[in-house]
């Protein structure tokens, strides 16, 4: 039989898929050629874009989205449409320099109460992606929530649902929302769902991962990082992902930076 990786040895089928030599490689850290959904000094994070660039490229990867807060997210020092245009300047001027690695334009747009995402349209189509995210509102119904949910992962804008559920392992358990109805919208629109890699969240939980492969819809490992020496948190979600069986091609931060641009970026 095939070797048995141990974090999915609390799998019941696991040892039949075994004697059928059914099991697939699992993720590996060194899979990953994009980092996604990091913030810099523009709105809540430590340093500049360029520092990030830098240090991004020194551990291999190709690509680096800078997805700071919206303007709703006042406390988080969220960027204006103005500042967002302003931004897009500086990383305009990085990538003609060239760092050796590809910076893309994103933005961590809030959901609003109502499901609709932060800052204007204009700006949220000229942007590279998109992670949507809920920051405000934890205690609606799960009624609600799912509608709001739902509303947001049907916007055109929407590339990522970010934190699916909210949690922080330790602080506070997720706002109510229906996971498995998520998902279901996820797959219909092709919608990718990330795996927060802050060990605070862990979010999609490596359960509900299962669930989001079953349904065939694809996850990003993002590090959600707010300085440079959290880029790194990536591997406690490889890790949560590894435990959910989630293959490289599962997973969208895993494409070459040409793939990503027309497999994510320009469909
Ligand atoms: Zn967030
Ligand atoms: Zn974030």
């Amino acid at each position: 039989m095939q070797n048995i990786p141990p974090e999915l040895r609390e799998n019941p089928n696991v040892i039949d898929k075994a004697v059928k030599a059914e099991l697939k490689p699992l993720i590996e850290q060194s899979d990953l050629k994009g980092m996604l959904h990091v913030h810099s000094n523009w709105s809540d994070g430590r340093d500049g874009i360029r520092e990030i660039a830098i240090e991004c490229k020194k551990l291999g990867y190709e690509y680096l989205a800078i997805c700071d807060h919206s303007v709703s997210s006042g406390y988080a020092n969220g960027l204006s449409d103005e500042r967002v245009l302003e931004q897009f300047k500086e990383i305009d001027k990085l990538n003609e320099e060239g760092l050796g690695i590809h910076i893309l334009k994103g933005l961590e747009a809030d959901i609003k109460k109502d499901g609709s995402l932060d800052n204007s349209e204009s700006i949220l189509s000229q942007l590279d992606i998109v992670v949507a995210s809920v920051h405000s509102n934890f205690n609606l119904s799960k009624k609600e929530m799912t509608k709001r949910l739902v509303y947001a992962l049907m916007s055109p804008y929407t590339t990522i649902l970010g934190h699916p559920t909210g949690r922080l392992l330790l602080v506070r358990k997720g706002y109510e929302v229906d996971i498995d109805e998520i998902i279901k919208v996820a797959a219909d629109y092709g919608k990718i769902i990330e795996i927060n890699s802050n060990p605070y969240r862990l979010d999609l939980s490596w359960e509900n991962c299962i669930k989001a492969k079953e349904k065939g819809v694809k996850l990003a490992i993002n590090p959600d990082s707010h300085r440079i020496e959290t880029l790194g948190d990536v591997r406690y979600g490889v890790r949560a992902a590894r435990k959910a069986s989630i293959e490289k091609d599962d997973v969208i931060n895993c494409l070459s930076y040409n793939d990503f641009m027309k497999e994510i970026v320009e469909r």
